[in-house]
């Protein structure tokens, strides 16, 4: 994991957290050891703001082209890694029809250099939703970290595909956010179909945290460590 000097201290406190419940804790570190390298050049952002971009001057980042300089970095080469990035510059995901992402995730896969990779940025989350930022920020992080992972499996029941495998539950980590989706209330179980705000979604998930000891439900978290066993599996 490392970050660029805009990035939130609280924010990169949030990710080391992430990794260390998810991956320490739950006894992954031989199979996925945990590097922690810091600030690292805003460089790979610099080369990364706009490109391709009609409206230059807009001061975001692709996160395409920042997976471009990982892929080339000596260092990747030498020994590929998984690379989880956190930035304090916003994010578009590289193609001209989309305005903003909070992160993207590319899933592990062991053939491929990077191996596999996370970017998140706190910089929209810092703006709009500075009233509930440590739950936002945790659910964006466990978010992608989860996709990492492959988390929630394609086709499984109570999924949704909208930019990608989702959670239909209001309350899970995994659930879509800023999105007009299907949505069943965890809590009650009742079907909607409707636009989540991610506000809304943090301050359930957290609750959610709260009450079983976990921000994902039941199924994401199988998932999850399927995923976990899987990869750990194919490192063998
Ligand atoms: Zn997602
Ligand atoms: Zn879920």
């Amino acid at each position: 994991m490392w970050h660029d000097r805009k990035v939130g201290r609280d924010t990169v406190e949030l990710g080391l957290r992430v990794l260390d419940e998810e991956i320490v804790r739950r006894g992954y570190e031989t199979k996925f050891p945990v590097k922690y390298f810091g600030v690292s050049s805003l460089d790979y952002f610099e080369e990364a703001l706009n490109v391709g971009r009609e409206t230059k001057g807009t001061e975001q980042a692709s996160t395409l082209a920042v997976l471009v300089k990982c892929a080339m970095e000596p260092y990747q080469k030498a020994e590929p890694h998984v690379e989880f990035v956190l930035t304090g510059i916003d994010l578009y995901s590289g193609d001209r029809n989309n305005n903003f992402v909070y992160g993207t995730t590319i899933p592990i896969n062991t053939g491929r250099i990077p191996p596999g990779f996370t970017i998140i940025s706190d910089y929209r989350i810092s703006e709009w939703y500075s009233d509930v930022k440590p739950q936002a920020m945790y659910t964006m992080i466990l978010h992608e970290f989860s996709h990492l992972f492959s988390a929630p499996r394609p086709g499984r029941e109570g999924t949704v595909e909208i930019l990608g495998t989702h959670c239909i539950l209001d309350d899970c980590a995994m659930g879509q956010v800023n999105v007009v989706r299907p949505v069943v209330n965890g809590r009650t179980g009742r079907y909607e179909h409707r636009f989540v705000d991610l506000r809304e979604q943090a301050v359930k998930v957290a609750k959610r945290k709260r009450k079983t000891g976990d921000a994902l439900c039941r199924e994401c978290r199988k998932d999850l460590e399927y995923g976990k066993e899987g990869i750990a599996e194919q490192l063998r």
